[in-house]
């Protein structure tokens, strides 16, 4: 039996259309920021934002929206549980990472 493994492929970059398809083949009760006021993510209000960013924990693509909010360096809005200001923190951490 070969524990060999098949070359990886590098994973495409999430984009905001392929969040958008996955989202919508959820039921909309089951997006948090669909099924409520979604003025709250994008609130300039850091505790609105807490609230939002805790209320994507329940959402079921929460880790592709947070991709999704990462790689188009989202300014602003919270994307799967990640704030504006997570989301620079995050990005900063990788570029020194890189160093
Ligand atoms: S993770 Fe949060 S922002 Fe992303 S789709 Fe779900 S509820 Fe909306």
């Amino acid at each position: 039996m070969s524990t060999a493994h098949p070359p990886t492929r590098p994973m495409p970059a999430i984009t905001p259309e392929m969040l958008r398809d996955l989202v919508l083949r959820q039921p909309p009760e089951r997006i948090p920021c669909l099924a409520r006021d979604g003025e709250l993510w994008f609130s300039p209000r850091m505790a609105e934002q807490r609230k939002a960013a805790a209320l994507c924990g329940a959402c079921p693509v929460t880790h592709t929206c947070r991709a999704a909010g990462r790689a188009i360096r989202a300014a602003y809005g919270v994307w799967g549980g990640e704030t504006p200001s997570n989301r620079r923190r995050s990005e900063d951490a990788g570029r020194n990472a890189a160093r």
